[in-house]
């Protein structure tokens, strides 16, 4: 057997990370609004918002105040009541710049009067209510959930998938929405099954989340009827378990063929806060303002889950935890593992942000990297079965086409690869880098852009 046939054949890759989930047992916490929130118009794959209010303009809790009238996008709304008091640029963590809103708080939390229940009857009643609702993917993604409901071939797909594996190592807000929320999460998974016509819904659940399993089990076992079925499936605890390709093939045995979509294997996979966001949404219309976050790491004073409206500046949200206890030497929106690094904690909490995370200086292991000794083991722990060095070569080299050739464009940037390396080589920079490339080779000259400037986090 070949290598590449190994590879294609290989059912495992990823890794065991330490699970640190500090915050398993701290129930959530609601923190006060800030005194102004800042809404940064791209808070979604896709296009971003326009703002549909403008500076001096008064809103309230839940009104709209950007959208935009692409397909791939989602509306922003206010989480507070108070005065429209600027419009300002932010840099996002990922390198993309985005105009924002900031609104100041009157603390009076008026809700807006179109916060009422949307009347649903139908699929299509139900798609425009969750667009909008402004629900992006909760888990990291942040895709349009309107469009993820909405596949080319919705005949087909015979499965959804609750992703609440929550592999990455600290991260405890979906296990809190399943110990807090169960009940949403049922009845969202039910509206999910009627809207779309399906008949098996599996809830995908790391193993080392017993309470989570126990709890979603109890209530699932009562749904099942009529040839429906909704599933609680206990995983592996292995790192990324909870990755869209990975936990299809975990539940349902299918493979995404590369360049493919889970719709195109007949499985659509669903964030577990997501599904319960909807059912609580047709509860009440009160639409995506506020999230769940895990707030944790060593220079976190005191670690928690809280509930934090979306807008909220990074530093209120620490100064809310106790502040620091050490000079915090890492800052992390998301995961230590596909969580992307912060210049500082001037920057709010986005839709699909699931944590925070603050590490002290012992805690950020700066190893020089050394000559690659080929022991392999980012190839056996990568679980879209790249080859890493082969792509790391073809980028030395500047050989796009030897790159996507390699099939880099698959690469998930999930981290396993440099995890598992003890050369403390750095691989999933080498792969971004590397995919750049790829997409540079297939970008026009004459429409290139120019590469974002660096280090001005936000610009007040
Ligand atoms: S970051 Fe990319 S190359 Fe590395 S293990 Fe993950 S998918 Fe594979
Ligand atoms: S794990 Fe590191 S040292 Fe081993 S083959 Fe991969 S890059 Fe080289």
């Amino acid at each position: 057997m070949d290598i590449k046939e190994w590879l294609s054949n290989r059912t495992r890759g990823g890794v065991h990370a330490p699970h640190r989930k500090n915050t398993a047992q701290c129930e959530t916490v609601i923190m006060p609004p800030p005194e102004r929130i800042i809404l940064a118009m791209t808070q979604h794959i896709g296009a971003p918002c326009t703002p549909v209010v403008k500076v001096g303009d008064t809103v309230e809790v839940g009104q709209v105040v950007a959208d935009s009238d692409k397909p791939v996008s989602a509306p922003i709304h206010s989480g507070v009541s108070g005065k429209v008091v600027s419009m300002t640029e932010l840099l996002l963590p990922g390198g993309m710049k985005t105009a924002a809103m900031v609104i100041e708080s009157d603390g009076e939390q008026r809700i807006h009067p179109s916060v009422k229940p949307p009347v649903v009857e139908n699929y299509d009643d139900f798609i425009k209510a969750v667009r909008a609702s402004g629900l992006v993917g909760l888990g990291g993604a942040g895709f349009p959930a309107h469009i993820k409901l909405h596949p080319r071939s919705l005949d087909d797909i015979d499965t959804v998938i609750v992703n609440a594996a929550e592999c990455e190592p600290y991260i405890t807000s979906d296990y809190r929405e399943c110990i807090e929320n169960s009940w949403d999460i049922i009845s969202g998974v039910q509206t999910v099954m009627e809207f779309l016509d399906t008949a098996r819904v599996i809830i995908a659940v790391e193993r080392n989340k017993p309470a989570a399993i126990a709890e979603l089990s109890n209530i699932a076992a009562g749904v099942s009827k009529s040839g429906r079925e909704v599933i609680v499936k206990s995983l592996p605890a292995r790192y990324p378990q909870g990755a869209e390709k990975v936990l299809i093939k975990a539940c349902t045995g299918r493979r995404v063929p590369t360049g493919k979509l889970p719709s195109d294997v007949g499985c659509l996979v669903m964030n577990v806060a997501s599904i319960a966001f909807i059912s609580r949404y047709l509860k009440t219309g009160m639409p995506l303002v506020d999230k769940r976050i895990t707030v944790d790491g060593s220079a976190i004073a005191r670690p928690k889950n809280i509930r934090v409206i979306i807008g909220t500046p990074i530093k209120d949200v620490i100064s809310f935890c106790g502040g620091t206890k050490f000079k915090t030497r890492k800052l992390l929106m998301g995961g230590p593992m596909m969580g992307l690094a912060l210049m500082d904690d001037e920057l709010p909490i986005l839709k699909q942000n699931n944590a925070i995370l603050a590490f002290a200086e012992e805690d950020v292991r700066l190893t020089e990297p050394s000559t690659c000794i080929r022991c392999g083991r980012c190839v056996d722990s990568c679980p879209m079965n790249l080859v890493p060095p082969w792509i790391a070569a073809a980028y030395q080299n500047g050989d796009a086409a030897a790159m996507e050739k390699l099939g880099v464009m698959t690469c998930m940037e999930c981290g396993c690869c440099s995890f598992s390396c003890p050369a403390s080589r750095q691989i999933v920079q080498t792969m971004r880098m590397a995919k750049g490339e790829v997409r540079k080779a297939h970008t026009p000259k004459t429409a290139e852009k120019e590469p974002a400037k660096e280090k001005t986090a936000v610009n007040k």
